[in-house]
């Protein structure tokens, strides 16, 4: 039996109660036994981190970028040191195999490196004037108080995402993490401490939608950076506009994978294999819906079908699991829901279905690897985001039709080809509209790109250059001199 911790709020380096008194369990999606327990914030407690916040951040922006930086590589140092105990609790409260849970907390610290890699590049321009004598100095600054908003799916990569760049760009930071899952994230504000980050630059409340809101609508709060679905991504942009707040966010996403009839096959069937069923098919670039040349069709199928049927749904702690439960009850009976009504709009199951059976699965949410046939663009699975692991398959007959098919959602964060004819992979690169392609491979993103979600994807991006940028305000100076 695993200790069930009772956590508090964190705020200006310390854990303190909410003001609220009240508290919420933390469930194993495994098991549905408790893990620990958090306590509901409210805007009161919302209000007191962004105060400590904004208090920290007077003195955190004077440090110069690359002091910030050492600390911050302190505190990734010490995420990596504690990667097992932090990967086997992401295990008990998210259900992730634990592989891929050791994975996050590494990518964690990695972000928060990448970031400190930027420390020395905070460079504004100096420009010339039209007018004489006078030259135009461009500064780039911190922007203040930075609100980060967390989903549940990667919580403390997320959460890493976020803090690095925003911390080494002189910002300081209130968190709210997922409420279903913000133990990990909450474990590492003591790293932060030990590793010498100020009291008040980082803070996390916990707590759902009036924590949440405070925090977004609050004026002391600068930016919000948020990954979640599009509903809450559309409401925290509404919520913001009262102050004109500088919002990120990373939403939702439908991401096609399309197969040619001159792919690599065996690529192909890996490259599709993973990135549906990565993380119980929960990533937001997850492979959502498949098209495949009616020319390859079978011979893909066939072997994709027996990869598929090899894998192992189970105890996410078992180093021969492919596939852990889903984070949640409520996710496991939108699959259902989606998978019938493919079957009645026409689909074929081609394997899975539904919960798989046995004593082990009588607990928790689990679903099994489930292959959609017959499946056509207008049917609503094609359209909504699963977040699971079923995929539903549609054979096609030519470019121009898979390109209108794949662009047919009103998603656009993600798309896998797979194809080796150079002049195509130009042509779907001009007219796939997402702001993230992969050829002739899975997804996975790296630090150094741009994690762009276009249409009701998203707004702003995150990682690399451009995602750094976003945390800085720029100044502008009109410098008069005698010439
Ligand atoms: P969610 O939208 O339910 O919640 C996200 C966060 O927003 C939570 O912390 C929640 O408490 C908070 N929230 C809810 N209402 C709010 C409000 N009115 N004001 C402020 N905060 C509020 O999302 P989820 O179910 O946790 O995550 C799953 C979704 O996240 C999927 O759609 C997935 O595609 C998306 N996602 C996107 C990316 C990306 O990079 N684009 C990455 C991971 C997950």
């Amino acid at each position: 039996m695993s200790e069930i911790k009772d956590y508090k709020l964190f705020i200006n380096g310390e854990w303190v109660n909410s003001k609220t008194g009240k508290s919420e369990n933390i469930y194993n999606p495994s098991n549905e036994e408790v893990v620990g327990t958090v306590p509901i914030g409210d805007a009161s407690d919302a209000e007191r981190a962004l105060n400590a916040a904004e208090k920290a951040h007077k003195s955190w922006k004077k440090m110069p970028a690359r002091a910030r930086a050492e600390l911050m590589r302190a505190f990734a140092t010490e995420i990596r040191a504690n990667k097992d105990r932090l990967a086997q609790l992401l295990v008990r409260e998210q259900g992730k195999i634990f592989s891929l849970a050791q994975g996050e907390v590494e990518v964690t610290a990695t972000f928060i490196e990448y970031a400190c890699d930027w420390a020395r590049q905070i460079e504004g321009d100096i420009v010339p004037s039209d007018n004489p004598g006078e030259q135009i100095w461009i500064q780039k600054i911190s922007r203040g108080v930075v609100v980060a908003i967390t989903a549940w799916n990667f919580p403390l990569a997320l959460a890493g995402r976020k803090i690095g760049p925003a911390l080494v760009a002189g910002n300081t930071v209130v968190l709210k993490p997922t409420p279903e899952a913000p133990l990990t994230t909450l474990e590492i504000c003591d790293l932060a401490k030990k590793a010498g980050i100020p009291n008040g630059v980082l803070n996390m409340v916990t707590g759902g939608v009036e924590v949440g809101q405070t925090l977004v609508e609050h004026p002391i709060t600068k930016m919000v950076t948020m990954t979640g679905s599009t509903p809450t991504g559309q409401a925290i942009f509404k919520s913001a506009a009262k102050n004109l707040t500088h919002v990120q966010l990373e939403l939702g996403g439908k991401a096609p994978c399309i197969i040619f009839e001159d792919a690599d096959i065996d690529t192909a069937v890996q490259g599709a294999l993973h990135t549906r069923f990565d993380n119980c098919g929960q990533v937001c670039t997850c492979n959502e819906r498949m098209y495949v040349h009616e020319d390859i069709y079978d011979v893909f199928m066939e072997k994709f079908m027996e990869k598929v049927k090899l894998l192992k749904v189970g105890d996410p702690m078992d180093p021969e699991t492919d596939v852990g439960p889903k984070f949640n009850r409520a996710g496991v009976e939108h699959l259902e829901k989606l998978v019938a009504e493919s079957v009645e709009e026409g689909a074929t199951i081609l394997c899975g279905g539904g919960r798989p059976g046995g004593p082990e699965f009588e607990k928790g949410h689990w679903f099994e690897p489930t292959i959609l046939g017959d499946v056509t663009q207008d049917m609503k699975i094609v359209h909504e985001e699963i977040f699971g692991p079923v995929l539903p398959v549609i054979k096609f007959k030519s470019f121009n039709q898979v390109i209108g098919f794949a662009n047919d959602s009103e998603y656009g964060l993600a798309a896998m080809v797979f194809t080796n004819d150079m002049n195509r992979i130009m042509r779907l690169i001009n007219e796939l509209e997402f702001g993230e392609i992969y050829v002739n491979r899975g997804h996975g993103e790296q630090h150094q790109g741009f994690h762009n979600g276009y249409k009701l994807s998203g707004s702003g991006g995150e990682d690399g250059k451009y995602g750094f940028d976003q945390y800085l305000e720029k100044k502008t100076f009109y410098i008069k001199f005698k010439d």
